[in-house]
């Protein structure tokens, strides 16, 4: 087994890699964190414009959708240098939405949303959760009355403007990050509430967040950041939108999430190079840290922890790239990754000390902050996009075959 890049993927790390150090500006990661990771407004939106020119927003996808028909080694070594950078990686659109247009999207739905995700012109949030439906997905309730199935009044009497072509959404998401500053929902929604197998009676649609009866609250996160609350008031939604088969949702959204739970490890090696440079720096009591035998053994762990979290994270690509489908595999990125992030916060905090805890923007704190933000942030990663106990869960079904429970 090669466990190597191709010097073609090493050249194109280093492109990229040189492009990123000139756009990535201290005010495009102050925006990153404000923006929850995703592509703020203002430099989040205009670097991923300029990565869409180049192809390397959506590398994998084909010429006429806006990509550059690579490998999906490619995309994942792109990403993994934006995370590296601090550039904002959380885009729901190219990384997670758009693969599961081009799996299972009609192709006018192909043809309308594609093209401008990969240049980098809209983005999309994430539909999924409801007050009572976290880890139980199946038990949303945000219900799409699909109009065309309605009894339609007498011949004659429908209205031009009702020809029943389309849903009417009705109900209330939760925890929707990025809601309040892209342009489309990508929303699991109950279009069969009579079928007893909850999870058969779901549908996946986009919808334009400017539509009239949406309502969006916002919610201040652990890490500072905003997600949101979505309120759904008599809201149409043209019936193009519906991503592949009605009531076929819940299976599509389980594939999308098998996209979303692919952490490139890069944010996370960068905190981790600066600690170790912290530490070689830093003297206490007059010695340096580089000396004390536990800081030693806390680096080394951590070191360990990374390379293994890196490796299951280019396993994936090698398994995209045979056509091959993970999904216990993102499970185990998911959950070991972002649980080696929380525990690199929390070693960073403790080596740093007292001051490991003051926040970005005082003058006082060692690597402006990094560490206190990433322990908050680096909790809350173990719980969106599934939580680490039901991505154990997950290995142990799919992967061990141990029997479901109840
Ligand atoms: C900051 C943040 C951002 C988010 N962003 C989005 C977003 O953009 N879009 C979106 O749709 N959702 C989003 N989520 C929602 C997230 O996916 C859910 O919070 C998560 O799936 C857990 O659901 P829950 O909060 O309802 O907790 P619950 O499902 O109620 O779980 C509560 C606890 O019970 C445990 N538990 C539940 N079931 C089991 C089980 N079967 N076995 C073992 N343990 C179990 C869980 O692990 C957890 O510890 C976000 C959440 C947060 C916190």
């Amino acid at each position: 087994m090669d466990f190597g890049f191709t010097p073609e993927e090493e050249k194109l790390r280093q492109e990229v890699r040189d492009f990123l150090k000139k756009e990535v500006t201290p005010g495009l990661i102050a925006e990153v964190a404000e923006y929850s990771g995703g592509a703020g407004p203002i430099f989040g939106r205009r670097l991923i414009q300029k990565l869409g020119a180049r192809g390397w927003l959506c590398p994998t996808w084909p010429k006429e959708y806006g990509g550059i028909n690579s490998s999906e080694m490619v995309g994942f070594i792109i990403r993994d240098e934006m995370t590296y950078a601090g550039a904002p990686v959380s885009l729901v659109g190219a990384t997670m939405a758009g693969p599961t247009i081009l799996r299972f999207g009609s192709d006018e739905l192909k043809k309308e949303f594609l093209p401008r995700l990969a240049r980098g012109e809209i983005d999309m949030a994430l539909g999924y959760t409801e007050p009572q439906a976290g880890s139980d997905l199946a038990a949303l309730e945000l219900r799409a009355e699909d109009k065309s199935e309605a009894p339609m009044m007498e011949k004659g009497e429908v209205q031009a403007e009702d020809k029943g072509d389309y849903f009417l959404l009705n109900g209330q998401k939760m925890f929707n990050t990025h809601a309040h500053f892209v342009e489309y929902h990508w929303l699991g929604a109950r279009t069969d509430p009579n079928n007893p197998k909850r999870h058969r009676g779901i549908s996946l649609m986009i919808v334009d967040l400017k539509s009239p009866g949406i309502t969006i609250r916002n919610m201040t996160t652990m890490a500072g950041w905003k997600t949101n609350e979505v309120f759904y008031d008599n809201v149409k939604v043209p019936k193009k939108n519906l991503v592949g088969e009605k009531n076929r949702g819940f299976y599509y959204i389980m594939t999308a999430l098998d996209f979303e739970r692919m952490f490139p490890v890069g944010g996370f090696q960068r905190i981790f190079d600066e600690v170790v440079e912290y530490v070689k720096e830093t003297k206490r009591d007059g010695k340096p840290l580089s000396d004390d035998p536990i800081i030693r053994q806390k680096l080394a762990e951590m070191a360990i922890e990374l390379e293994a979290a890196s490796l299951l994270y280019y396993q994936l690509a090698y398994m995209l790239d045979k056509s091959e489908v993970p999904n216990y595999q993102s499970s185990m990125q998911k959950m070991f990754a972002t649980e080696t992030a929380h525990r690199l916060a929390d070693v960073a905090t403790q080596i740093i000390g007292p001051r490991g805890q003051l926040q970005t923007g005082s003058k006082w704190a060692p690597l402006n902050g990094e560490a206190e933000l990433h322990y908050r942030w680096g909790f809350i990663e173990t719980v969106y996009a599934g939580t680490s106990e039901i991505m154990r869960n997950i290995i142990a079904l799919r992967g061990l075959a141990l029997p479901m429970l109840g």
